[in-house]
């Protein structure tokens, strides 16, 4: 067990000026790196260094009447290649070390307090998501007092916090359950979505601790998110070396993006391709989840091959295992429909989170994420939200969900249908933070969307 609080150290806040104050002396604008679609404007940018400093931020906002809003900058909180770092460095003369059981993939710069306040998951093939790795953290609450939650101490906090986006203080500090690190060999296969179930359980029943599939994105095939790179992590003996010779670097993946973009064939091809050729590669099971990741690939894609302002958006559906090939199939047949182009995507398991009080992983789902092409036009961003309510749509007619995480496209009903404590859970953020400390655009969208 490791306490992140040795490793901590800043998180970026940004305090905002409430709706009906005098517009501040001067902006500071924000965006989400990913879709850069969520542009805000916060009042001023904080950065502290310690927990005495985010008490103060608390303290000073509550006397200037200003809400306080939890973002992130690339260089805020104590992000994941740090913490693997600062604790491999810890145990560097030990043979058997300890590591983290999952972090998110596909990009590393998230801190820990942002993972936590989404309950985040990554593509363990038996795991719940990131709560079930949480011992205890200590929040700064609404009045600035800290606070610590665990399972034994201030329970009911620890539930809403985890999973709850920021809205119920800042959280200080984490403790965070380690798992023994472990070395893993990387077998791959190209498989149809209608095997996928039986496979996962098979390679579960071998095992086998991690991995997913990376369906085909060309619209135009027979293949398309049926045909699939299906990886899949086992554990090896101790003394067996470590030696993941091939990898994909930054332009690799801006390569791949761009064929993303121009020739989606190509694009699962190239991929598939280059997934085959690392077969029986080894790696070491924390390091093996962090990834390249280009925060400016939309600027690098447009110089490259022109067009207008576009970005990706990502959705993550969930679906019962047994319905997934179903969903699937039904899931291309929408996208095409809508025109709709997806660059990238993923299936992954979750077992079943019976803690935190938002939970998205109400059953043992399949994960299945998509990233979509979206045009920076009102037309372009409707086009996406259509395809992503859509694909919510076919999921709740399965008894499935969505994660609250990456857009606020949902319909109402649509948002009760998948978190019927919803009202419940803006009701309790109002008992814990009566002056609504802690707000964010995703806050006012929800108390928005229930004020009736
Ligand atoms: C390319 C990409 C890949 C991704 N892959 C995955 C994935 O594999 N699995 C997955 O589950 N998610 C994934 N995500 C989503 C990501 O895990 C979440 O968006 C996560 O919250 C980001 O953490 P952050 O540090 O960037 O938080 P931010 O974006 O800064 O904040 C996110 C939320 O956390 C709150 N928050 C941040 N810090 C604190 C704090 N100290 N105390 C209290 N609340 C806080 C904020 O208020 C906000 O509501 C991915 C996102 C991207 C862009």
């Amino acid at each position: 067990m490791l306490t992140g609080r040795q490793f901590i150290r800043t998180a970026a806040l940004f305090a905002l000026a409430p709706h009906g104050l005098a517009q501040p002396e001067k902006e500071v604008w924000v965006n989400d790196v990913h879709s850069a679609l969520n542009r805000t404007r916060v009042r001023e940018l904080l950065k502290p260094r310690s927990g005495d400093e985010l008490v103060d931020i608390v303290h000073s906002a509550a006397r200037k009447g200003l809400a306080i809003s939890v973002l992130i900058e690339a260089e805020a909180g104590i992000q994941w290649p740090a913490l693997i770092r600062a604790y491999l460095e810890a145990q560097r003369e030990m043979k058997d070390q300890w590591g983290i059981a999952q972090k998110q993939t596909g990009a590393d710069t998230f801190t820990l307090g942002g993972s936590l306040a989404s309950n985040v998951h990554g593509r363990g093939l038996a795991m719940k998501p990131l709560i079930s790795n949480v011992e205890a953290f200590t929040i700064v609450n609404g009045e600035g007092k800290i606070v610590r939650c665990s399972r034994d101490e201030n329970e009911e906090l620890f539930r809403l916090a985890m999973g709850g986006y920021g809205l119920f203080g800042l959280i200080s500090s984490v403790t965070l359950r380690l798992v023994p690190r472990r070395k893993l060999r990387r077998v791959v296969a190209l498989i149809q979505a209608n095997e996928l179930a039986r496979g996962f359980e098979e390679r579960i029943a071998q095992g086998f601790l991690y991995g997913d599939f990376q369906f085909s994105v060309d619209e135009k095939s027979p293949d398309f998110l049926r045909r699939g790179v299906f990886s899949c992590y086992q554990p090896i003996d101790k003394d067996e070396s470590v030696a993941a010779e091939k990898k994909l670097r930054d332009d690799d993946w801006l390569e791949l993006l761009r064929l993303g973009y121009t020739d989606r064939a190509k694009a699962f091809q190239r991929y598939s391709e280059y997934y085959l050729s690392t077969n029986g590669q080894t790696y070491w099971s924390d390091t093996n989840q962090l990834s390249a990741y280009l925060p400016n690939y939309a600027q690098k894609l447009r110089e490259q091959i022109g067009g207008s302002d576009s970005s990706l958006i990502i959705t993550e559906i969930y679906v019962p295992r047994p319905d997934l090939a179903g969903f699937l199939a039904r899931a291309a047949e929408l996208l095409r429909t809508n025109g709709t182009f997806v660059i990238y995507g993923t299936v992954r398991l979750i077992e079943k989170d019976e803690e935190s009080f938002l939970t998205w992983a109400k059953q043992p789902y399949a994960c299945v994420i998509f990233n979509l092409l979206t045009l920076h036009t009102p037309q372009g961003i409707e086009n996406s939200a259509k395809s992503f309510r859509g694909l919510i749509d076919l999921a709740i007619e399965r008894g499935g969900s969505y994660y609250l995480t990456y857009h606020r496209f949902a319909r109402r009903e649509q948002v009760l249908a998948c978190y019927p404590q919803f009202k419940k859970f803006l009701d309790l953020k109002k008992t814990y933070d009566p002056a609504e400390r802690f707000q964010s655009d995703w806050y006012r969208h929800y108390r928005r969307m229930f004020a009736s």
